[in-house]
């Protein structure tokens, strides 16, 4: 089969249509779907790329008129220029890598959601790893541990007001956190963690919780946690308490507490008084330490690892090299696309069966 050549970039959505007719057995990935993936499109299953993509799109659109309407002009303006447009690195078939010609880094953009998240992810993972095997002592030095900890994700709600402010509500719950921790039988059970704040809006206002990272040196029955939380924040009910490792690797205890710093935003009941009450807490902090490990984090120096995974990648994601997709000798090369070309480009891929693709 002819593969594109760099001199008709240009032309990729009439060829890529064409590939897209009998050529696909091509595609390592479609091998092993074969020809019956159709049957497989009867269920209901998970959100294809593409229509992800779309709703993003849709929100970010409805978030861009919002921002425009209450007078936040400049924000509107780095948001609908936020993936606009990409530099795709392409063999024709399959998307290998993309650069957006801008990101906004708005908290609440929805294309800039997964950075922010794996940003953060990226900066405490050291940290905590190390924290398992290591302190701090009183002297302020790094030292051993020498009893095990345990590093459990802890949910903590507070009690709904109706109609009450954002703002207020993420104080009220901070507040009683900050009562809670500063308790001398938080420090006998543990040594600090990691917290993000998180949002359910619903018809009675908004309802805040805390997701916690948090690490037990003693075990403690959630009863009675829970009893301590009651008597700082007015008599909330809930909290849960779970060890990490009965959910997966600390890896995945600490992305699903980061996740919540990028929790995409419920557009269909968002409206003009949610996005005020967003910018009433602007430049707040979404994600903070406390206690030991917040110490640890300030003292602590991670070991700068030699990465050389990514740079084996790297080679690969040049113009002229070979698509890694491809069974045969695709050549990737490079095309501009708008965001709704590069959906399109995602509709024509799936078709073929869901791709392996390089997000962002
Ligand atoms: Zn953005
Ligand atoms: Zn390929």
């Amino acid at each position: 089969m002819g593969n594109l050549a760099t001199n008709q970039k240009l032309d990729i959505f009439p060829t890529l249509t064409l590939k897209n007719d009998g050529q696909v057995g091509q595609s390592s990935y479609v091998h092993k779907k074969g020809k019956h993936s159709h049957i497989d499109d009867a269920k209901p299953k998970r959100k294809s790329e593409s229509e992800r993509l779309e709703i993003k799109y849709r929100t970010k659109k409805k978030l861009v008129n919002l921002l425009n309407a209450v007078g936040e002009s400049k924000t509107a303006e780095s948001m609908a220029l936020c993936g606009a447009r990409f530099d795709v690195l392409t063999c024709g078939q399959h998307i290998v890598a993309q650069t957006p010609n801008h990101r906004c880094n708005v908290r609440y953009c929805v294309l800039c959601a997964n950075r922010r998240a794996n940003k953060y992810q990226k900066k405490y993972l050291p940290f905590a790893s190390a924290f398992l095997k290591f302190t701090v002592d009183e002297l302020g030095r790094i030292v051993k541990r020498r009893t095990k900890i345990t590093p459990c994700l802890l949910t903590l709600t507070q009690v709904k007001i109706k109609g009450e402010k954002l703002k207020d509500s993420r104080e009220r719950v901070l507040s009683s956190f900050r009562n809670f921790i500063r308790h001398d039988f938080f420090d006998d059970y543990f040594d600090g963690g990691l917290f993000t704040v998180d949002n359910t809006t619903s018809d009675d206002g908004n309802h805040l919780h805390l997701h916690i990272v948090v690490f037990r040196k003693k075990f403690i029955d959630a009863d009675l946690l829970k009893e301590e939380w009651a008597k700082v924040s007015e008599g909330a009910e809930n909290l849960n308490i779970k060890r990490i490792e009965d959910v997966g690797t600390l890896e995945d205890g600490l992305r699903e507490t980061i996740k919540y710093v990028s929790k995409p935003l419920d557009i269909e009941n968002f409206e003009r008084e949610h996005l005020l009450e967003l910018l009433e807490i602007k430049g707040k902090r979404m994600i903070d330490t406390f206690g030991e490990f917040r110490k640890f984090c300030q003292i602590y120096k991670p070991e700068e690892k030699p990465e050389e995974e990514p740079k084996k990648e790297k080679q690969k994601l040049e113009e002229g090299n070979y698509c890694y997709h491809c069974n045969d000798d695709s050549v990737l090369f490079h095309v501009r696309m708008s965001a709704k070309q590069k959906i399109d480009f995602y509709r024509q891929i799936e078709a073929r069966g869901s791709p392996p693709t390089q997000n962002q």
